[in-house]
């Protein structure tokens, strides 16, 4: 498969993950439409056990509604005091239309509930981990390829940072001493795990070609 287009479609009306594609993609001279370039196409319903399958579901229904070839990202965040919640309901743990903030707080009371948080002392409260996986599906060929990347941190009871989205006020990085929403665009993309899965994604574009 190859991605000759200067144009990558991303099925995502994430405005988060909408620009970190962007800022990704830039380099390769490659402009990312996403589905609000789309409005008329429905949001995919993410019914899906595991990221890998909401991942596939994306690409193909839009994929095949465009006739096109498509990226999709399906991430989340595994909790290791919550057996991996939130997971593949991370969008959407603090209600269908969960807000970042409110899937933020719901975290922390989730936590609280097993007496994690109480100690002011000691702020670090789960070690948690951040997960990607992107499927570029292509409907003429009916090919796609997968890949998935991971970054390992703590949930921290003290939010931090203004950049990125979702949980990365709470997502600290003991090596580096800062939450994910530290992080500049170009940071965050050298150890996510989005920009580790993106990273697999080229470089299985490039074996390929
Ligand atoms: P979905 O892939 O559309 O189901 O949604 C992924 C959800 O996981 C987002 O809405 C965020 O809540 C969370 N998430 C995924 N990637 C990140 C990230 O890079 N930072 C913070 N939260 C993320």
């Amino acid at each position: 498969m190859n991605l000759q287009s200067n144009v990558v479609i991303v099925a995502t009306r994430n405005k988060g993950k909408l620009k970190e594609f962007s800022h990704a993609f830039e380099p390769f001279g490659k402009t990312v439409v996403s589905m609000f370039d789309y409005p008329e196409l429905p949001d995919v319903v993410e019914d899906g056990k595991t990221f890998a399958e909401n991942a596939m579901k994306k690409a193909k229904t839009v994929g095949d509604a465009l006739g096109m070839p498509v990226l999709a990202d399906d991430s989340g965040l595994c909790v290791e005091a919550l057996n991996g919640e939130p997971g593949v309901y991370s969008a959407r743990y603090a209600g269908e239309h969960g807000e970042d903030h409110d899937n933020n707080l719901k975290l922390l009371a989730e936590l609280a509930k097993l007496r994690l948080g109480e100690d002011t002392e000691q702020p670090l409260l789960s070690p948690a981990q951040f997960v990607c996986v992107l499927v570029l599906y292509d409907p003429a060929t009916g090919q796609h390829i997968e890949t998935k990347g991971t970054v390992d941190g703590w949930i921290t009871s003290q939010p931090s940072g203004n950049q990125g989205f979702g949980y990365d006020p709470l997502f600290y990085l003991p090596h580096l001493e800062k939450t994910m929403a530290d992080l500049t665009l170009e940071e965050k993309q050298e150890i996510s795990h989005r920009g580790d899965a993106l990273r697999q994604l080229v470089e299985k574009l490039q074996t390929e070609t």
